[in-house]
């Protein structure tokens, strides 16, 4: 899909500075998750890739492409949030279909579309039903299959799994990780949870207070922590 690259980013709200300087890789196809205690610019950090806000200084680039000033809508990414707002009135269908109609895209591709991230997503047999008839699992899947269908360059998710319970955040976590392998995704992840993040990463990210103390594939991030927050933070001996 596409590499994408943030260089030293500044995000200032009023007089606070939020991120202070941030430099984020991932290559074309990695799965990059951002982790950090609450409050520490990781949907800010997001918000900025999505072009949801503008940076004060600093520069993104997805491949080649300088798309810092750019609007959300000429990036061509795919955002995935915690609170995975359906339109209630349409069904599941009409639901995954929604963006493809905004586009215009013409009906046979929708519909080609509409059923090979069904069947991906196990979602064929829910595709009259309304949102409201579903599992929290399963709308979470069909906003996963909302993002997918557009087929994005790039897929950003902020802590996507905080309204699930146990046992299908754990399901659904191994479900993200083997679509983004599937599609050949980009990925970029942000969470709190360090579980999460040691499971679904090639590398991760550790934010503090608006700054990255650490980048690292999980097991090294974890095994050999270069200050002190990060060895706290994930909880290994330090
Ligand atoms: P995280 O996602 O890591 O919990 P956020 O990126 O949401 O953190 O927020 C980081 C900091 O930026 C917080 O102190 C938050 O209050 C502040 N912040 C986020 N968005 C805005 C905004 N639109 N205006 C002012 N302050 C904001
Ligand atoms: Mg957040």
């Amino acid at each position: 899909m596409v590499a994408v690259t943030a260089r030293t980013i500044v995000k200032r709200f009023g007089a606070t500075e939020v991120l202070r300087g941030v430099d984020v890789h991932v290559p074309d196809g990695g799965f990059a998750v951002l982790v950090g205690p609450s409050g520490c610019g990781k949907s800010t950090l997001l918000r900025l890739l999505a072009g949801l806000e503008e940076v004060t200084s600093g520069e993104i680039r997805f491949g080649e492409r300088d798309v810092t000033r750019l609007q959300p809508r000429d990036r061509d990414i795919a955002m995935v949030f915690q609170s995975y707002a359906l339109y209630p009135h349409l069904t599941v269908r009409d639901n995954l279909a929604f963006g493809l109609n905004l586009r215009k895209t013409d009906p046979a591709t929708i519909a080609s579309r509409v059923a090979e991230v069904s069947a991906m997503l196990g979602l064929d047999h829910l595709l009259d039903r309304l949102p409201r008839a579903l599992s929290g699992g399963q709308r979470q899947r069909v906003a996963m299959g909302r993002a997918i269908v557009r087929r994005p360059q790039l897929f950003l998710f902020d802590e996507p799994l905080s309204n699930l319970d146990a046992a299908l955040r754990a399901q659904v976590r191994v479900e993200i990780r083997k679509l983004h392998d599937q599609l050949g995704a980009t990925s970029v992840y942000v969470t709190h949870d360090q579980v999460e993040a040691m499971t679904l990463a090639d590398q991760i990210f550790v934010l503090n207070k608006g700054v990255v103390e650490q980048v690292g594939p999980p097991r090294e991030v974890y095994d050999r922590p270069r200050t002190r927050f990060v060895a706290a933070f994930l909880g290994s001996p330090a």
